[in-house]
């Protein structure tokens, strides 16, 4: 079996209101990273999950309508934290970028799509086209911002093949294979953005999918604000709704997420707006 290695980086920060997030917690901003990972995986070289902010970001909210989600969600990047500069520190070219995969289209996760130009962009075949025509007001009502995809986005995008799940995954009833390997698994968690997956990478080669989840470690992108949500399954207030695509399925998806957790509890947890866990040993 093929073992990835999981990098998990972030690009800048947005500011929150910390209580939108996370009940009980207090009404005052807090800075959340904005995450994403870099796969090192044998035989596709370096691969992205989602790729946080670039500075087109804060650019295209220096005016309208960028700037009415830089009201709900002030941006902090700085040069040295771009994916660019980041991987650049890791020796890595944004042509060696050959495969890119989206959790799903909110900004603070497709910031620097632009700047990996040899990437093909693996994403659920939902996520795009309930976003696709919306400009304006009505994009960024959807922290959609048009201009962040990049000309050829259609032409580089290659639709997740989800078929049935086997018994390992429940309660998920489909996955999708990514690369063809049984590395990197897609699973749907719909409902905070239109076709949001998550992704379940093997990190040790004898890891078993049906096992305690030593040796897997589990991606959640926004499924949930933090790794102890994830693992409870609570969610954020009824307020941090208001820019939900679909909450019945957001539920529905954190509850699956929880359950799978529950199965399988040495999993390695990552989340994108909050620190990643350790790697479990034992
Ligand atoms: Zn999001």
């Amino acid at each position: 079996m093929t073992a990835v290695r999981v990098v998990p980086l972030s690009a800048g920060e947005c500011l929150n209101i910390a209580a939108l997030t996370e009940r009980g917690a207090a009404w005052r901003v807090r800075a959340y990273p904005a995450g994403f990972a870099l796969l090192l995986h044998p035989a596709r070289g370096a691969v992205l999950f989602d790729t946080g902010y670039s500075f087109r970001v804060p650019a295209l909210m220096r005016r309208w309508p960028g700037l009415l989600y830089g009201l709900v969600t002030p941006v902090r990047l700085r040069p040295w934290q771009t994916p660019l500069a980041q991987l650049a520190r890791l020796g890595i070219t944004a042509q060696d970028v050959r495969h890119l995969i989206v959790s799903h289209l909110h900004a603070d996760h497709v910031g620097a799509l632009r700047d990996f130009p040899a990437a093909e962009l693996h994403l659920d075949a939902g996520a795009y086209p309930p976003l696709r025509n919306l400009r304006g007001l009505r994009a960024v009502r959807r922290a959609f911002l048009p201009e962040l995809l990049p000309p050829d986005f259609e032409a580089r995008s290659r639709a997740l093949t989800f078929e049935p799940a086997p018994p390992a995954f429940a309660p998920f009833e489909t996955v999708a294979d990514v690369f063809g390997d049984g590395s990197v698994y897609a699973l749907p968690v719909p409902g905070h953005a239109p076709g949001m997956i998550a992704l379940v990478v093997r990190t040790r080669d004898a890891a078993a999918l049906d096992g305690n989840g030593l040796g897997l470690t589990l991606l959640a992108s926004d499924a949930a604000w933090s790794v102890k949500a994830a693992r409870s399954g609570e969610a954020g207030h009824a307020l941090s709704n208001v820019l939900f695509w679909d909450a019945v399925q957001g539920q529905r998806s954190r509850e699956h997420l929880r359950d799978w957790l529950a199965a399988h509890p040495r999993t390695r947890v990552i989340v994108s707006h909050d620190a990643p866990e350790p790697e479990h040993d034992v």
